[in-house]
Formats: structure tokens, C-alpha cells, sequence
């Protein structure tokens, strides 16, 4: 890789202080000082639960390596018992003492007590993740864990990707408040805490933009989109105090992000400050072969190593390497060292020297009355309702009998989503069991088929219950393990095997059917609209699952979840995201439902086929009562770019909202910014400000929105983060991206 173009941007105040403290940093130089290089490359390594077998450490067991001070970290180690065991060998026989620490993927809580992070988006509620990833930080620390690899911060614009699920969706204005969320509820209020956990911010960088949504693919971002779009989160984290980052396994303009300076060092260190450690990805470094930037491992080592990743996950190459390069004067010791206090900075924080131990007698933790209170509050506002024709929904106490149908009616594995962590299946409510408890004798269960089935035998059956009944749920959509997450992108979106035939078959009974959808990708649901009724997305709600759903079919709570995603019309479409950029031959009022007629201007930015618009527009949810919002109002009628304050609100933009509908509810305020006559090209519309909004009947609110440096500027075209003169805003408030009550100002 190139070095990092010179920037003016002077060196950042450390991010996080709790890692630059004189006292902290005095130990690790008084702790490097007696280390040896191999001791000291040990902190960089790595290791799951297999025996590393590469090439210059044969078949080394673990107890034998943390005794020689050979391991730094673990991952996939869990269980106190089983970590305390390890970390003894560490504290009590290696020559320095220094603990190790054990890293997890705990990506909606220990247990998958939460909704998988889409679901978590989509409540729009920072607050309330926050205090999730309080509570899966107190789990994981009970287990064994002091390091979640967590949140992922990367934006996603392309539906085929299968790690969508595992992210905050499309929008860096939302990625990045939720990033902030999931950092301060995993660390707490100090790293030291016995129940704080060190966040792991993944997967730096742009790993979410992969060339045509396939896994691990290329990445060409111009540095406006780079910044602008998707390293938003990741900054807004790592200045959250991030202990760490995770590099992410795709080229990034033809540089490896593993073994990208520009990235790892000019953006991360130099720009923003970072002061805790990177860690690879999964055998990342290794992967530099294969992306052809080293010819083998001791490059690839000194590639990584030199760019700016300190340690080695599983890719078992600093260890063996990194000694050699050393004394062959290929890397600098000094490069090593400073690697060294990165991690061992982090350990020192996280008081590992004073407190190595979990605490065994409390044994692992259980969910309590309480925990599954906070859960299905949670999933309570992460599904979203996204069609509820003739108000079919919520289900009164008039009806006499549910059928409830589909392969993920009760499924307890699969409402642990993709990453299950340490969460156990049994523990999980499916909408079955809660539909059962909810109206006892009056539910009838079928199956149908399986999600990946080409048979009908099940049909019959299937059908037989919705004919029996007053309203049919049909429970269907993505197997979470081998459908979404890592290595499950698709290129159709539709529901997996015949699930769309028996939704289909189950409309034709007549009955009024509700969809609700269990999935990780976001669905074109174009073709099944005509079979539901209602439609719920519901991605996957984690341990109460069954009972959230119930108080929200029933009508009990309000449903107000939002989409974090766009959802397309047709797989053609994706990518597709609302805040694009404005072509140079919009649409206008063209009608677009039909191909253009032979009078009909054919050159603008359209399809021949297919509308540019999406199904479901990002930021959209309903809900059984209904809002308006009354047109904004300025604090003041214009601005000065040169007195925008780069902390705090320089403009408050106000509405009214209010419940209009006769039950209560909570309303997602949502507000768009476009910018006009700026130096680059800026989106159509971009999301600046959102709250949840609780509403009595009738009840009215103000909503402030305080627009700062982070909502009114933009990337120019020399990557700077600016606010122009002579700019124009246009202003949207409302209840999705199509919000409609407008105000503009000028930036003078
Ligand atoms: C994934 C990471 C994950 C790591 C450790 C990798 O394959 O990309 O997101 O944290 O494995 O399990």
C-alpha cells in the first residue's frame, strides 16, 4: 500500500482518555521494558479454540503457549470455568503475568436476548439500544468475556449482501447515533467496570459496499462516498471511545483494508485520533495473499503489521513472523512496540491486571423476569408494520380462531439470528407458543412447509387450519443461520422455496391473512402483497419473539418500529437507498409506472420496466393511529457558514406533531436535509434528525430538532467536512423519508 497523502489536520486529542492517562501509560512502558520480542509479539496473536497448525508453531497446544507468554487474546473461549482456567496459566505461570483477553461475538446480546441489529434499527431508539448493550456487556462479562466483537458499524445499501442483518442498515446519520449506543452501553462508564466489555468496531472499512452485494467482494468508493457515507459510523464510535476496531477482509480501492495505511493510519490514527488497537478480521492477514499484495506470509505480516493492524486473529502469522522481520531489520521493533502498548493499554484499562477472574458461582447468567421485560420492550419496537389494509389488525377479542402457519411460527432456533452467541433455543417464545397462551383453545398450528422446500405436502394441512379460522398468520421468510449474516448473500429476494405458493394457497381460502416476516435481508415483497392483508416485518426478535408479537397483533402496544432500509420493488433496482444523489435528468413528474410513450421524453434516469421508486420507503412504519405534522419553523431565517460551531446546535427546526387517531401511539419524527449549490453533489435527501414521539389520543408535541455541524455539513471534494457559503437547505419533517412539511433557509 501507498503512505497516507500528507493531510493538514493536525493529530486528533485521543479518543478515548480512559487509555491515555499518564499513570496507565506509565505501567505499559514499565511493562514493555522487560518484555521480549517474543513476549511481546504474543500479545499480537490470536487464537480460537483450535489448535493453531501453521506454518512455524506445528501443533503447540494452548495451555503450553499462554505458559510461555505466547497468546495475547482468545476468541470463541467462553464460559468463566473455562476462561478462568486459561487466564491462570497466564496470571500465575507465564514469566510477565499478563492476562489475556477473551473476545466474543456477541452482536445482540449474550443470550440473542434482543432483536438482531436490523431489528434494533429499526426502533430508532439510541437510547434503548444502549441500555440493551448494557445488559448484553453485563452477560458476556459474567461469561468469561471482556471483548465483543461488535457493533457493525458498516452501512449497507445493497440488499443482497447477507450481513445486512447484522448492521444499522443504510443511513450514516442513523448508523452513526446508533453506533455511539451500542459503544457507550458496552463500556459503560469506564472500561474498568467488572461488568464493562470493550466494544470492537467492525468491519473497518466499507466492508458493507462489496461490488454487487456479494461477500468478501471488491471495493472502489470515491473518498466524498468513503466519508461522507460510510465511514460516518465508524468515526462516530471510535469518538465514542471504541477500545477497538475489527479491519474488514475487502480491498478498499485496491488496497486490502488489513494492509491499508490510508485507512488504518492516515483515517483512524492521524485524523481521528484512535487510541486503542485494531484487530484483523478472521485470518485476514493471511487473506493478503490471496488478494495478491503479498506474496506470502511474512509480507503479508509486515503489510498488515506496518498499515496499522496490531493484532492477529487467527491468522497465526505475527507470531511466527514477526520475530524474524525484526531482526532482519524489515519491520522496525519500534513498530512492534508501539503495537504492543496498544493492546496491552486496552488490558490495563479494562483493570484485567487487578481483576483476571470472572466471578465462577454466579455461574453463567440466566434470563430473569426482568431481562426478558427489557427484551421484549426491545423487539416491541423493532418490528415494523409495514401494510394493515381495511385495518385488519389488531386482532380483537371478537376473533374466534387463529391459525397460525409457516415454517417460522415455531422455530426457537431461528429467533436467535445468525450470530446465536451463548443464547439457548429453549429459552425463546415463538409466536406459537404466545399466540397459544394469548387465545387458549382457539389457535391451530400447521406447519406447511419448510423454508427451503419444494414439496406441497404440508399445504393441505395448511390450508385446511386457515379454512377453520377467522384469521390466518402465516409465519414465514429467511433461515437466519444459513440465509443472513456472514457468506449469505443472495441475488433473489423473494421467500426462499415454495413459501410464496402456500401464501398464495392460504389468500385463497379467503381468509384475511397476516404476514409476518422473520428475515435478515430486506424482502422484495412486490408478489406477496396481493396474498396479505397485513404485512409485519419482524426480522428476528430475539427471546420474547412470540410475546412482543402478540401485544402487538392484539393491538396491546402500539407498534412503531421503522424501516432502517429501503425495501425495493424488484431485485433489478438494488442497490437502492433513498438518500442517492439527484441525477442530471431526474424524473420529475413523469409518470413511471408504464414504460414512455413515443411523445414522452425517454432520456431521463428511469427504467423501461420498473419504477424508480421503492415498495417501502426507508424510515416508514404504520401504526394504529395516525400523525400529523404541522410545516417546521427556523430559530432563524438563515445561517452564516462561518458561525456554524463545530459543537452544539446552530439552527433548531420546530413542528408540531399530533395523534390524530383514537388510540395512543409513537410516532418516529423524522427530518430531511438537502443541500443546494454546495461544491459536491449532495443527496436528495438526508436523514438529520429523528425522535420517538409518545402520544395520547388527540395529544399534541413539539418536536426540536437541533441542527449542528454534523447535520449541515458535507465532504467536499478535497475530503474535507465542511459547511459552504452560499448554500441553500431545503427542510423536511414528517414520518418517513417522504416526509412532506417543508422549510428552507439560506447559509450565507
Ligand atoms: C467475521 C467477523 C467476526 C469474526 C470472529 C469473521 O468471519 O467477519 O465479523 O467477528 O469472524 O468470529
Amino acid at each position: 500500500g501507498k503512505a497516507p497523502p500528507p493531510r493538514e489536520a493536525p493529530v486528533r486529542a485521543p479518543s478515548n482518555a480512559e487509555l491515555a492517562g499518564a499513570e496507565l501509560n506509565a505501567r505499559v512502558e514499565a511493562l514493555l521494558r522487560q518484555m521480549t520480542l517474543e513476549e511481546k509479539v504474543g500479545q499480537l496473536a490470536q487464537y480460537s479454540q483450535g489448535v493453531p497448525t501453521g506454518p512455524g508453531t506445528g501443533r503447540a497446544d494452548h495451555e503450553q503457549m499462554v505458559r510461555a507468554g505466547a497468546v495475547g487474546a482468545f476468541l470463541n473461549l467462553v464460559g468463566a470455568k473455562e476462561t478462568n482456567r486459561l487466564q491462570r496459566l497466564a496470571v500465575e505461570h507465564s514469566r510477565l503475568k499478563i492476562p489475556l483477553l477473551f473476545g466474543f461475538d456477541v452482536i445482540h446480546g449474550h443470550r440473542t436476548l434482543f432483536p438482531v441489529p436490523l431489528g434494533l434499527a429499526s426502533s430508532f431508539d439510541p437510547a434503548q439500544v444502549e441500555q440493551a448493550m448494557r445488559r448484553a456487556a453485563t452477560e458476556a462479562a459474567a461469561d468469561g468475556i471482556r471483548w465483543v466483537f461488535s457493533p457493525m458499524t458498516d452501512i449497507a445499501r445493497d440488499a443482497r449482501w447477507g450481513r445486512i442483518v447484522e448492521g444499522s442498515g443504510e443511513d450514516p446519520y442513523l448508523g452513526a447515533a446508533l453506533a455511539r449506543a451500542y459503544v457507550r452501553g458496552y463500556q459503560g462508564a469506564s472500561l474498568a467496570a467488572p461488568t464493562s466489555v470493550a466494544a470492537s468496531v467492525k468491519h473497518f472499512a466499507a466492508y458493507g459496499a462489496a461490488e454487487a452485494g456479494r461477500d468478501y467482494h471488491t471495493v472502489d468508493l470515491s473518498d466524498v462516498s468513503l466519508r461522507q457515507v460510510y465511514l460516518r459510523p465508524y468515526q462516530a464510535a471510535v469518538e465514542a471511545g471504541a477500545a477497538t476496531l475489527m479491519s474488514s477482509f475487502n480491498t478498499l480501492n485496491g488496497v486490502p483494508a488489513t494492509g491499508n495505511p490510508y485507512l488504518l493510519t492516515g483515517i483512524l490514527r492521524q485524523e481521528w485520533g484512535f487510541n486503542g488497537f485494531v484487530v484483523s478480521d478472521w485470518n485476514s492477514i493471511q487473506e493478503l495473499v490471496n488478494h495478491g499484495t503479498a506474496l506470502e506470509g511474512a509480507a503479508a505480516a509486515r503489510q498488515a503489521l506496518t498499515a496499522g493492524v496490531e493484532m492477529d486473529m487467527e491468522g497465526n502469522l505475527y507470531a511466527p513472523e514477526l520475530p524474524r522481520l525484526v531482526r532482519s531489520g524489515q519491520v522496525p521493533e519500534a513498530v512492534v512496540d508501539e503495537a504492543v502498548r496498544r493492546v496491552l493499554r486496552v488490558k490495563f484499562a479494562l483493570g484485567l491486571f487487578e481483576r483476571p477472574y470472572a466471578d465462577e458461582t454466579a455461574g453463567p447468567p440466566a434470563p430473569t423476569p426482568e431481562s426478558r421485560e427489557q427484551a421484549r420492550r426491545m423487539a416491541e419496537a423493532s418490528i415494523v408494520l409495514l401494510k394493515n389494509e381495511g385495518r385488519v389488525l389488531p386482532l380483537g377479542d371478537a376473533v374466534q380462531r387463529i391459525a397460525v402457519v409457516g415454517p417460522l411460527a415455531d422455530s426457537r432456533i431461528n429467533m436467535m439470528g445468525c450470530w446465536p452467541a451463548r443464547g439457548d433455543a429453549r429459552e425463546h417464545v415463538t409466536l406459537r407458543d404466545a399466540l397459544e397462551r394469548r387465545w387458549k383453545g382457539r389457535v391451530v398450528y400447521a406447519k406447511g412447509t419448510d423454508v427451503l422446500s419444494p414439496g406441497t405436502e404440508g399445504f393441505q394441512e395448511a390450508v385446511k387450519a386457515a379454512a377453520s379460522a377467522d384469521a390466518v398468520i402465516a409465519a414465514l421468510g429467511e433461515e437466519a443461520r444459513s440465509m443472513t449474516g456472514e457468506a449469505a448473500s443472495r441475488t433473489s429476494l423473494g421467500l426462499p422455496g415454495n413459501q410464496e405458493q402456500l401464501l398464495a394457497a392460504l389468500a385463497a381460502t379467503g381468509k384475511p391473512v397476516i404476514l409476518v416476516l422473520f428475515n435478515g435481508h430486506p424482502l422484495v415483497l412486490t408478489g406477496l402483497q396481493a396474498h396479505a392483508r397485513a404485512i409485519v416485518e419482524a426480522w428476528y426478535p430475539g427471546i420474547e419473539t412470540g410475546n412482543a408479537l402478540v401485544n402487538l397483533l392484539s393491538g396491546e402496544v402500539n407498534f412503531s418500529g421503522r424501516l432502517p432500509v429501503t425495501l425495493p420493488r424488484g431485485v433489478g433496482q438494488v442497490p437502492l437507498y433513498y438518500n442517492q444523489l439527484s441525477t442530471g435528468r431526474p424524473p420529475g413528474a413523469v409518470d413511471l409506472t408504464r414504460p414512455p410513450t413515443a411523445s414522452e421524453n425517454k432520456y431521463i434516469s428511469r427504467y423501461i420496466d420498473e419504477q424508480n421508486a421503492p415498495l417501502y420507503p426507508f424510515g416508514y412504519g404504520l401504526s394504529y393511529t395516525d400523525f400529523a405534522f404541522s410545516a417546521p419553523a427556523l430559530s432563524a431565517q438563515g445561517l452564516k457558514a462561518a458561525a456554524v460551531p463545530r459543537q452544539g446546535a446552530a439552527l433548531q427546526v420546530k413542528a408540531q406533531v399530533r395523534n390524530t387517531g383514537a388510540v395512543e401511539g409513537t410516532v418516529v419524527a423524522q427530518l430531511y436535509l438537502r443541500v443546494r449549490g454546495a461544491s459536491t453533489a449532495q443527496p436528495v435527501r438526508q436523514l438529520a434528525g429523528f425522535a420517538r414521539v409518545h402520544l395520547a389520543p388527540g395529544e399534541a408535541r413539539e418536536v426540536v430538532f437541533p441542527l449542528g455541524f454534523e447535520e449541515l455539513s458535507f465532504v467536499n471534494a478535497r475530503s474535507e467536512r465542511v459547511v459552504e457559503p452560499g448554500t441553500h437547505y431545503d427542510v423536511w419533517v414528517g414520518d418517513s423519508s417522504e416526509a412532506r412539511a417543508h422549510v428552507d433557509f439560506m447559509m450565507e
